[in-house]
């Protein structure tokens, strides 16, 4: 078996992507490299809220424009979709930034520091790219700069998708995200493969982190409402008691981790996170409320959980006389890297970042809604090294808070994998 297998893969490396194309994008990106860098402070001095993207869309339009892109702005509030025609037949191959900064007042000590100030629900706060979505923004831009440079040799199209408010959008009576607005849009229809990656401030600049499937969490907000039948605090047998009734449900919950779940495979959280009810000590209140957060990997845990939680919070009730009344709202589905396509670009990675800076990250319980894209296509999203090299990850500020740090140096891999997974996936469709 080991004799075939070696002449198929020497095949595949030669037949399998545009690999020719690689030196020139290592060229290209230590070039531009500089200007992404410029690009990338102008953006984090001037950051934007989610859906207010602007300045931003407008800097990416104009760019886009000089390459001779085709632009459409105002995609979904504020996005910007450019598409770059290859001189060769071949796939759509979608590239995915996000421009949205947070209500985050920046600490670190830069020169092109935000002072940025914006009212967000109703209270007055900094703005700053806590999440490094700016350095996402630059480097795409570079891409298309690097792309646009060898067009007629690309065998397909490139789409630029720019996309507001990833962190989402709260507002009364709205809950979305720019990527979901962005599909319900149209964006992905003639796409056949979308890549994108996130920052890292805990990864050391040069390592790109991936993991195949389920990569980052579901993550849907849970709402249990207890109703009894309200009584004296001193005679609870003329009375349905919610507190007893929810406090059973609680604990009836951490069976679904323990027992419900196939804990070899995908980890989930359930989280209860408050608990409102009563008022005085010898009122036996007449409901209880129970919020928290749900986190799952996969439709199909997701489902699971979701079943398990109903039964136990409404049988649990059932059992005491009294009802529970359950309420889930899916907020972002898994991110889930389509298994085939990761495999197909592992050697991608290697080849841009070196073998031995590639690693499987562990599930992450965080979301992203990169994953509103792959539920429409087959999608690839990594992580890309952002920490100073010999940094620590434990002490190292993490994402959304007022001392997060990007180090620059870690942008020209980027440039250089966002190409390759182009070329690469142009090629493998021979
Ligand atoms: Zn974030
Ligand atoms: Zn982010």
């Amino acid at each position: 078996m080991k004799k075939l297998i070696l002449p198929l893969l020497i095949i595949s490396a030669t037949a399998f992507g545009q690999t020719k194309l690689r030196p020139s994008i290592d060229k290209k990106a230590s070039e531009i490299e500089t200007k992404v860098i410029e690009w990338r402070r102008d953006i984090h001095q001037n950051p934007e809220l989610g859906n207010q993207e602007v300045r931003t869309a407008k800097k990416i339009a104009d760019h886009l424009r000089s390459l001779g892109i085709e632009v459409t702005e105002n995609v979904a509030v504020t996005g910007v979709v450019g598409v770059l025609k290859g001189g060769k037949p071949g796939p759509t191959v979608a590239l995915r930034a996000d421009m949205d900064a947070l209500p985050v007042s920046e600490r670190v000590d830069l020169p092109f520091k935000s002072t940025v100030t914006a009212t967000y629900n109703g209270q007055q706060t900094g703005v700053m790219h806590a999440c490094g979505h700016d350095t996402h923004v630059a480097i795409l831009m570079g891409v298309a700069e690097i792309l646009a440079s060898m067009k007629d040799q690309l065998q397909g199209n490139v789409k630029f998708i720019f996309q507001p408010a990833e962190e989402g959008i709260y507002e009364p009576g709205v809950t979305s995200w720019g990527a979901k607005q962005m599909v319900e849009q149209g964006v992905m229809k003639d796409v056949d493969a979308i890549f994108g990656l996130h920052i890292s401030s805990q990864t050391e600049v040069g390592k790109i982190g991936y993991r195949s499937g389920p990569a980052q969490a579901a993550v849907d907000n849970l709402e249990i409402i207890v109703h009894g039948t309200q009584a004296h605090g001193a005679s609870p047998w003329s009375g349905v008691d919610p507190v007893v009734t929810a406090s059973q449900i609680l604990t009836g919950l951490q069976t679904i981790l323990s027992r419900s779940v196939n804990v070899t495979q995908n980890p989930a959280v359930v989280t209860v996170g408050a608990i409102h009810g009563g008022i005085r000590h010898n009122i036996i209140p007449e409901k209880v409320e129970m919020i928290g957060t749900i986190r799952t990997f996969g439709e199909d845990q997701q489902d699971l959980v979701h079943r398990r939680i109903t039964e136990i919070a409404t049988n649990i009730a059932e059992s005491a006389g009294a009802r529970a009344e359950v309420n889930i709202t899916k907020l972002y589905p898994s991110t889930v890297n389509d298994p085939d396509l990761t495999a197909k670009m592992v050697s991608t990675l290697e080849a841009a970042a070196g073998k031995e800076n590639v690693r499987v990250n562990p599930p992450v319980t965080g979301a992203e809604d990169f994953s509103f894209y792959q539920r429409e296509k087959p999608g690839l999203f990594i992580g890309l090294g952002g920490m100073k090299k010999g940094g620590d990850p434990t002490k190292t500020p993490s994402h959304h808070t007022p001392d997060f740090y990007i180090d620059e140096s870690g942008f020209i891999l980027g440039l250089r994998v966002m190409s390759y997974f182009v070329v690469d996936f142009m090629g493998m469709q021979k």
